[in-house]
């Protein structure tokens, strides 16, 4: 049970509740990433996919939704796996993480110069193909929601053939590949694909290509987002915006496929809810947090679908 071998600390905004926040990470000796919502309480919030209570906001939150809840969790999540710490107690006083530059790079940073004591994560070998459609996720809302998605869907143009996979690989890694198809010309079509097998050189090439990507919106939608409690916190610092033509962006992006390289964030954050090293291939095609966390459901509903290995 790897965990943090001091304490560190962050603050910020978040992204959609645009409220301050302060985040506390200490170590642990109960396995597992467990948050504290210190301004309701004292109970913990686990940060497994089994109490992801709501993604539907493009962002994963554990716990419930209408009481103690912790939101857009996967890219604190994400820097906790690439560091290779799987049990700690979060607290935080308020009801999302900060999203500081919308990257994973100050988080992974900052956990990862703390150090890491007490071995290594457990491997979860995917044994068995395990899928989920976009439109899996879609039947499986209520009605209003389903309207809803329906109408910020028509807005953006995203369709819903999208897909989720996880197949069993024949290497000792976790083989991701995301691929975005987008009618906004700048994004278009974009893959990128990424490999971690535990080494120096897969978190050196994590470090390098992937962790300062930052999330990105559509700089139209923000008024429409805003006015339904999304996107609050959201500003040219912490978002790549882009412009309402679609063929640029109102700020630099780090690399021109800086958006399929931050999928890869969020599916490792999203991936680390199985609170352990997941071994196999990731494909995502035009993936989402519900259908990250509907595969999750998926692969650990049947024991043939997968092994774990204790480390
Ligand atoms: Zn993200």
């Amino acid at each position: 049970m790897p965990t943090i071998k001091k304490s560190v600390e962050f603050s910020g905004v978040g992204i959609h509740s645009g409220l301050p926040v302060r985040m506390v990470v200490k170590p642990s000796k109960r396995h597992g990433i467990f948050f504290r919502r210190v301004d309701l309480g004292k109970n913990l919030i686990s940060a497994k996919f089994d109490n992801v209570g709501d993604t539907k906001m493009r962002n994963t939150t554990v716990g419930d939704i209408n009481a103690a809840h912790v939101k857009t969790i996967e890219h604190f999540m994400a820097a906790m796996f690439m560091a290779g710490i799987d049990s700690a107690i979060v607290e935080i006083d308020g009801p999302e993480t900060p999203i500081l530059d919308g990257s994973a790079i100050e988080f992974y940073k900052t956990i990862s110069g703390a150090g890491v004591t007490g071995g290594k994560m457990k491997r979860i070998v995917v044994r068995r193909p395990v899928y989920v459609s976009a439109r899996e996720v879609f039947q499986s809302l209520p009605f209003m929601l389903r309207a809803k998605i329906w109408f910020m869907n028509l807005l953006s143009g995203c369709t819903t053939d999208g897909f989720v996979k996880l197949t069993p690989s024949e290497k000792k890694s976790l083989n991701i590949s995301a691929t975005l198809v987008y009618r906004e010309k700048i994004i278009g079509y974009q893959n990128f694909s990424y490999s971690y097998d535990g080494t120096k050189k897969s978190v050196q090439d994590f470090v390098k290509n992937i962790a300062r990507a930052r999330t990105f919106g559509k700089y139209s939608e923000w008024e429409y987002l805003k006015k339904h409690g999304m996107a609050r916190g959201a500003n040219e610092n912490n978002v790549i915006a882009l412009n309402s033509n679609g063929d640029g962006t109102l700020n630099k992006t780090f690399w021109p496929d800086e958006f399929v390289r931050h999928k890869i964030i969020d599916a490792i954050g999203d991936m680390f809810t199985s609170s352990g090293f997941i071994i196999g291939n990731l494909e995502s095609y035009k993936g989402s947090h519900a259908m990250n966390n509907m595969v999750l459901k998926k692969l650990f509903s049947n024991p043939d679908n997968y092994d774990i290995i204790d480390a």
